[in-house]
């Protein structure tokens, strides 16, 4: 369906723990309600990861840049982000033109970015992804065997500094089955007027 030109989109803010399968859930759900939503595309001054794109994952900017940028105030919501040393942000180009065009916008970050960019804008859907409990998660940590015990220890205390934030969304959705987490996401997002 195509958007309605006469109707102002609506921004979602989608967070959780990592490791709780956000990324999953949401190009899950863009696939499924494009193109009446998309998803923001952040800015970071992270590098690349192989198979990265320019404007496909994130915008890539140097410190520099990003800094510029910040100060001529083009960003709705950005920080450093908590325990990764590199700053990452939503510019407001990235979600005004869609909005005003009758689209839907997924912000998927962080739960500080989540509470400056709800002071932006009040009438954000927000949604929290979590887990049955705190062992599941460290469960779900631990089984990518990639990290170290400090780098584990490191996700968990951020994890949990998530966690504590979850009461403050308006949605909390248990990521049990990705399907079904989907269907209830897509649920909330059509209670809250979005036409599909
Ligand atoms: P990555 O693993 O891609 O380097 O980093 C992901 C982390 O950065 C997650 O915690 C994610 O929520 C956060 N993040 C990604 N984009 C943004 C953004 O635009 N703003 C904020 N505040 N956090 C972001």
């Amino acid at each position: 369906m195509t958007p309605a030109a006469d109707q102002q989109g609506r921004l979602v803010i989608i967070s959780g723990p990592s490791g709780v399968g956000k990324s999953t859930i949401v190009a899950g759900l863009i696939q499924r309600l494009s193109p009446k939503i998309r998803l923001s595309v952040s800015a970071t001054t992270r590098e690349p990861r192989p198979g990265e794109v320019n404007g496909r994952q994130y915008h890539f900017l140097s410190p520099e840049e990003f800094a510029a940028r910040r100060e001529a105030g083009e960003f709705l919501e950005c920080m450093e982000v908590f325990g990764r040393g590199h700053w990452y942000g939503t510019l407001f180009d990235e979600v005004r033109p869609s909005l005003a065009a009758g689209q839907w916008v997924i912000l998927e970050i962080d739960v500080d970015g989540a509470r400056k960019a709800r002071e932006q804008f009040p009438q954000a859907v927000t949604i929290f992804i979590t887990v049955e409990s705190d062992q599941e998660l460290e469960q779900r940590l631990r089984s990518r065997k990639t990290d170290t015990e400090e780098a584990i220890l490191r996700r968990l205390d951020v994890a949990r500094h998530e966690m504590d934030q979850a009461n403050t969304y308006k949605y909390r959705v248990v990521n049990d089955k990705v399907e079904s987490t989907i269907d209830q996401i897509a649920n909330i997002l059509t209670q809250e007027g979005l036409e599909v």
